[in-house]
């Protein structure tokens, strides 16, 4: 019979923030249609101006927002790797 071990470390995951994590980006996706705007970093604004040009263009009227938001996940205090 073969056995494993397997070793289990406790890990904690927050967001990150330092200054080398990938920017915060938002976009719109109509549910329509499936189309996507492109992705702006910080702000909304232009991902609903994306929107409303679609709604007018297609009369689509349901959209979602894809906010992406780097998380880090380090080792727990005491924790060796
Ligand atoms: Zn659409």
């Amino acid at each position: 019979m073969r056995r494993s071990v397997l070793r289990f470390v406790a890990w904690t995951i927050a967001p990150h923030q330092e200054p080398d994590a990938e920017p915060i980006t938002h976009a719109m996706q109509c549910a329509a249609c499936g189309e996507k705007s492109l992705p702006f970093e910080e702000e909304v604004e232009p991902a609903q101006l994306w929107a409303l040009k679609h709604a007018g263009r297609t009369r689509h009227d349901a959209y979602r927002e894809i906010i992406t938001r780097p998380w880090r996940a380090v080792p727990a205090e005491g924790a060796s790797r």
